[in-house]
């Protein structure tokens, strides 16, 4: 294998280490620790165990963090009246609703009723409208392109002049990271190029590329002879392509494939995120990042 392997798994280690230091710090200076709420409609199994994921990590890096569960027939006013009470709350620096929310419920009318300065999902008009600004107005980058970036600078690739090709135009994903790397700044000024389903030469494109950011959902459809050698790929794509009894716990376990066909990518890429342990893990990751920041606004620290 040529190619360096980016792991999230390890970048995640160090970002929370920052953090619970961080965290120690502004509590004995300051009497406060950061605030993430999560709030969790229904009991959708896949939605339970993301929540989980995010209350725990919150709990390691010392925030103060609440799990409010709501039953699945609450109703859109009991919900807004809800989100009021923590956007009111002193202690509470990051709110977050857990998607899918039930039919009967407006999830844009519920996420837009989030205070933006604490919309540590970054998912608020108002924040998606700072990002495009860029520089100091932005104050809470989506996690998941937030964790593509850091990657990428904690890897020590070079972005300034950077070609950048992101497959996908999704506005968690490829819309958000396409306008971080062209903005001014650290790990950015790169030229960007954004490809979809309607892009003539798909391959063309990809092949220019210095940083491959890949966020289509489709397994393997990079090949590896549209990676230019040495280049830097990120393979966003998270794919369920069968199911494994795993060695760990004995049970059933999704198998899961990027949309780069990682095993020959890695022989012609510099530097190569693996799926699953590479983006996946930046995402709860960045959440954190966000809702210390979030209290760093708060406190004039930042
Ligand atoms: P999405 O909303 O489905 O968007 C996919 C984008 O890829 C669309 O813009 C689509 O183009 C484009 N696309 C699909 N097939 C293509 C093809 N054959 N050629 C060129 N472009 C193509 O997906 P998403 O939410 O951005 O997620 C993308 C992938 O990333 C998924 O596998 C998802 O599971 C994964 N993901 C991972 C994380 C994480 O690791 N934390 C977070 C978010 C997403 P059109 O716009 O033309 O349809």
């Amino acid at each position: 294998m040529s190619a360096k392997l980016i792991k999230g798994t390890e970048i995640r280690e160090e970002i929370l280490e920052e953090i619970t230091k961080e965290v120690a710090e502004i509590k004995e200076k300051h009497g406060k620790v950061p605030g993430l709420v999560t709030i969790l409609v229904g009991e959708n199994p896949a939605s339970v165990s993301y929540v989980t994921l995010k209350i725990k990590t919150a709990h390691r890096v010392g925030f103060h963090e609440i799990q409010d569960n709501q039953p699945p027939d609450i109703s859109e006013e009991d919900l807004l009246a809800i989100i009021d009470k923590y956007n009111k709350d002193d202690d509470i620096h990051g709110i977050l609703v857990q998607l899918p929310l039930p039919k009967h419920i407006d999830d844009k009318k519920v996420l837009n009723a989030i205070d933006p300065d604490k919309d540590v999902d970054g998912f608020h008009p108002v924040n998606v409208g700072r990002l495009m600004i860029g520089g100091s107005e932005v104050k809470f980058p989506p996690c998941t392109p937030a964790g593509i970036q850091e990657m990428i600078v904690r890897a020590g690739v070079e972005t300034e002049g950077a070609e950048v090709v992101v497959v996908g135009r999704s506005n968690i994903v490829g819309k958000p990271i396409a306008v971080m790397m062209m903005q001014k700044g650290r790990g950015a000024n790169s030229t960007v190029t954004v490809v979809h389903t309607r892009t003539k030469n798909l391959d063309e494109h990809c092949k220019r590329a210095d940083i491959l950011i890949v966020a289509a959902g489709v397994p393997g459809l990079v090949k590896p002879e549209w990676i230019k050698p040495g280049a830097c790929v990120i393979d966003v794509g998270v794919n369920r392509v069968g199911e494994k009894i795993s060695e760990k716990t004995g049970k059933k376990v999704a198998i899961l494939r990027g949309d780069v066909d990682f095993e020959a990518a890695k022989e012609i890429a510099g530097y190569i995120t693996p799926v699953p342990g590479g983006v996946g893990p930046m995402t709860i990751t960045m959440l954190m990042k966000n809702t210390l920041n979030s209290l760093k606004f708060k406190l004039g620290l930042m």
